[in-house]
């Protein structure tokens, strides 16, 4: 493709920030770049602590342990969303429970999930689709209410906001990537922020094997053993190096992938009254430009798309098969409804180009597809 879906690009740090690691003697996990990584994710997201991980896959695994989920035990996430959210839960013997998404943002759909509840539910795991906030405040409300626990799946949202609070901020837990796809990178890579200080103790425990080598290390107990279970979801000093290198350049990345997503929709909003679909923003959100969609209006429109985009050089992949319609969804989960927003607008969506500094590449794009879309729609 000449334009892909995602390019790599160095933020500036990155290489001097592995060479000091090196010259450190610091190549397993829990050196001074993680140190420094925690430091600034959470100032950021305004958490409590936060620890790294080697992705988000291994964060929602972790915050699914620290509260408690047991074999039976359900929990309302939505469909449409990416494979992890669920494999957390049902690797503990969790049932998830989709509820459908709402139609502006694609995020979990609040009004619906009271509705599914059940004496067995113990959580909610919302994401926040494209780095739009969901819907946080009638979330926790109705958790606090019905006592149950959220976990944020921010697997996209490192710099968005809701009501003027850094997504992430909202759960007990919140789970972050630094995916090579994701805004902020390290190949692979994750963050678990804990805001509930009482899960802290535990999640150091969990992280480090099921071992109390971080107490033994702070010299708070004087011998190091086995006193939970755990596994190991800590990266090693080269990736949390390359990692503090993006971070030390948030801001600039964040505000070049916000400037092409607005590129993108003053070119197309001019669309919407021929039936295109482009994302709407609620007032109340801050978004961080992590992806443009846009949905066409049938299914079969955006096959003929992608293959026109393609032809002509561009990539334009689609998102997600919904979980519900999977085959391990079918055996593990079960759906609350028919998921009609789930099923339709998962359909007929594409996601464009977007990476930082796409100079020419966001003219093109937008000049291929506005001419596709003037013969198509
Ligand atoms: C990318 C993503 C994940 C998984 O992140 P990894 O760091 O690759 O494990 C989980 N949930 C959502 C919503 C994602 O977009």
């Amino acid at each position: 493709m000449e334009v892909p879906f995602n390019r790599l690009q160095l933020a500036g740090p990155e290489l001097d920030n592995i060479r000091e690691a090196i010259e450190l003697q610091q190549l397993s996990g829990d050196g001074s770049f993680t140190e420094r990584c925690q430091t600034w994710l959470a100032g950021q997201i305004g958490a409590k602590a936060v620890l790294l991980t080697h992705s988000c896959t291994a964060a929602l695994e972790m915050a699914a342990i620290l509260i408690g989920i047991e074999a039976g035990d359900e929990v309302i996430m939505p469909s449409f969303t990416f494979v992890s959210t669920a494999n957390a839960v049902v690797l503990r013997g969790g049932i998830p429970v989709f509820v459908d998404i709402r139609p502006d943002t694609l995020n979990l759909d609040d009004t619906l999930v009271e509705a599914a509840i059940t004496s067995r539910t113990k959580a909610i795991f919302p994401i926040h689709y494209a780095g739009v906030p969901a819907e946080m405040t009638p979330l926790c409300e109705i958790a606090e209410r019905r006592g149950l626990m959220v976990v944020e799946d921010a697997a996209q949202a490192l710099g968005s906001s809701y009501q003027g609070r850094p997504a992430g901020s909202f759960g007990q837990l919140s789970a972050f990537s630094f995916h090579e796809t994701k805004n902020i990178i390290s190949g692979e890579g994750g963050a678990l922020a804990i805001n509930d200080p009482a899960l802290l103790e535990r999640a150091e425990i969990i992280r480090e094997k099921g071992t109390n080598r971080k107490k033994f290390f702070r010299g708070a107990v004087d011998k190091y053993t086995w006193v939970d279970i755990g596994s190991s979801f800590l990266p090693g000093e080269l990736i949390a190096s390359f990692l503090y290198g993006q971070l030390q350049h948030a801001d600039s990345i964040t505000r070049d992938r916000r400037s092409n997503w607005t590129a993108y929709d003053d070119a197309l909003r001019r669309f919407q009254n021929r039936g295109l679909k482009t994302p709407q923003i609620p007032a109340h959100c801050v978004h961080n430009g992590h992806l443009y969609y846009i949905v066409l209006p049938t299914p079969e429109l955006r096959t003929e798309l992608i293959q026109r985009m393609a032809a002509d050089g561009i990539a334009t992949p689609f998102h997600y098969v919904p979980l519900h319609d999977s085959p391990a969804g079918k055996r593990y989960a079960r759906a609350h409804g028919d998921l009609p927003n789930t099923v339709d607008l998962s359909a007929r969506l594409v996601r464009l180009p977007l990476y930082p500094r796409m100079d020419g590449a966001v003219d093109r794009v937008v000049e291929t597809l506005s001419g596709h879309l003037d013969q198509m729609l």
